[in-house]
């Protein structure tokens, strides 16, 4: 496998924050520093949404439950968090990963690839490109940012994590499959706790055996899919850093018979929509981070099928989601901002900034119960939908939907 820089090589970045909530309270309360902090284990059913390094040491890790993180280092100041000024934070950091390529795809409010290709020439050398970089966020913020530069996407954000904390790990062309194959299996994209028992059962333990395996022997274990997983072991991850990963999205949306003016009858929609590209994302098991209402007025302006203006209003939220409440409650925030002055033609909900829901970020301000009551909810709302469709189950406020006389529906939808 020839993998020389000349050919079509990429050059990945991934850049990480270390500790990112933690590390904000510590820079913004000096009293705070050098001590153990733990950021959304403020109330006792709630879970570590991020742990500074000094109560990492006692084994304090994100998503563990509050009341252990307690037992572990009941020394630790526990902070409710607030996630507002976290995502400002983010959006400083943002607008420093974008100072050294335009291609920044962002993966949480801490996190992003960024894609160096071809800016050698411009910027220098990639592990340059990552040290200036780090030290433009610890000027700028007064925070710390590990980076993992690689030719692919996997490899770049597993070297991030390695590199942790403060740190930067480069790993060229050539080191790629050597790196990759001491891990654990469980470390590659797709691996989810029970592929990697199955993994584990049929002898292979780390990504190098994963790599040497032959793809039919794969196939009783994984199906087709195995072909795929070998490919990733071996390092050929092909995905590109997609910076607003439009292709990736989910949508519904629905023509009114007659144009509706009436919030409550359009509120009512946008619940049957989020609810409908709730249940999508949960069969893929993904997460959304952007929703999108997507809205037709219903006075003509100009002749022909685009004689309708045509609104698009956005919303990135703090937390990844599955929930249709949540993409609803988006949704109606941003039907209220834009300020109708006439009949609306058409109404949708969308989603996209997809990820795996492995990756699902703990929410700071639901309490560990209250989230897993919604998850068993949803999953009980998806059980009956399966069993006798989807109009039988629904949440209360919804029966009005008929009000609003939809007639046309179209879904959109494309998954990774
Ligand atoms: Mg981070």
């Amino acid at each position: 496998m020839s993998e020389g820089r000349g050919r079509f090589e990429r050059v990945i970045a991934h850049a990480d924050m270390d500790a990112f909530y933690a590390s904000v309270e510590q820079r913004d309360r000096p009293e705070l520093r050098g001590r153990p902090v733990v950021v959304g284990g403020a109330s006792r059913r709630g879970v570590v949404a991020s742990a500074s390094y000094e109560a990492r040491r006692f084994g304090v890790r994100s998503a563990m439950p509050a009341a252990l993180a307690r037992q572990r280092c009941p020394e630790a100041v526990f902070i409710a968090g607030d996630m507002k000024r976290y995502a400002r934070e983010s959006r400083r950091i943002f607008e420093i990963f974008g100072r050294f390529t335009p291609r920044v795809e962002g993966l949480s409010l801490d996190e992003a690839f960024l894609d160096l290709t071809g800016t050698e020439r411009l910027l220098g050398p990639a592990a340059e490109v990552g040290r200036r970089l780090r030290a433009a966020v610890r000027e700028e913020t007064g925070l710390v940012v590990s980076v993992g530069i690689a030719p692919v996407k996997l490899v770049a954000k597993i070297a991030s994590d390695l590199a942790k904390p403060d740190g930067l790990l480069e790993v060229r062309p050539r080191e790629v499959e050597a790196f990759l194959a001491p891990l654990p299996v469980g470390r590659l994209w797709g691996v989810g706790p029970v592929t990697e028992a199955r993994l584990l059962a049929a002898g292979y333990r780390t990504v190098g055996d994963l790599a040497r395996a032959d793809t039919p022997a794969l196939r009783p274990v994984l199906g087709d899919w195995g072909a795929a997983l070998a490919r990733l072991a071996r390092g050929r991850d092909f995905r590109d850093v997609e910076p607003f990963r439009e292709a990736v999205s989910l949508s519904e949306e629905s023509t009114f018979e007659y144009d509706v003016t009436d919030r409550r009858a359009l509120e009512t929609t946008l619940l049957v929509h989020a609810e409908s590209v709730a249940r999508r994302l949960r069969k893929e098991g993904l997460l959304a981070r952007t929703v999108v209402v997507k809205l037709k007025l219903g006075r003509r302006r100009a002749p022909g099928p685009r004689g309708f203006p045509l609104l698009t209003r956005r919303e990135t939220l703090a937390q990844a989601t599955d929930d249709g409440e949540a993409i609803a409650r988006a949704a109606r925030g941003l039907l209220a901002r834009t300020k109708l002055q006439e009949a609306v033609r058409l109404l949708g909900v969308g989603v996209t900034h997809l990820a795996s829901a492995r990756e699902r970020q703990l929410d700071l301000f639901d309490s560990a119960q209250g989230q897993a009551r919604r998850v068993r909810l949803n999953q009980a709302m998806d059980a009956l939908a399966a069993r006798f469709g989807p109009g039988t189950v629904t949440r209360a406020g919804v029966a009005g939907v008929a009000r609003a006389g939809l007639t046309h529906q179209i879904k959109r939808g494309e998954t990774p």
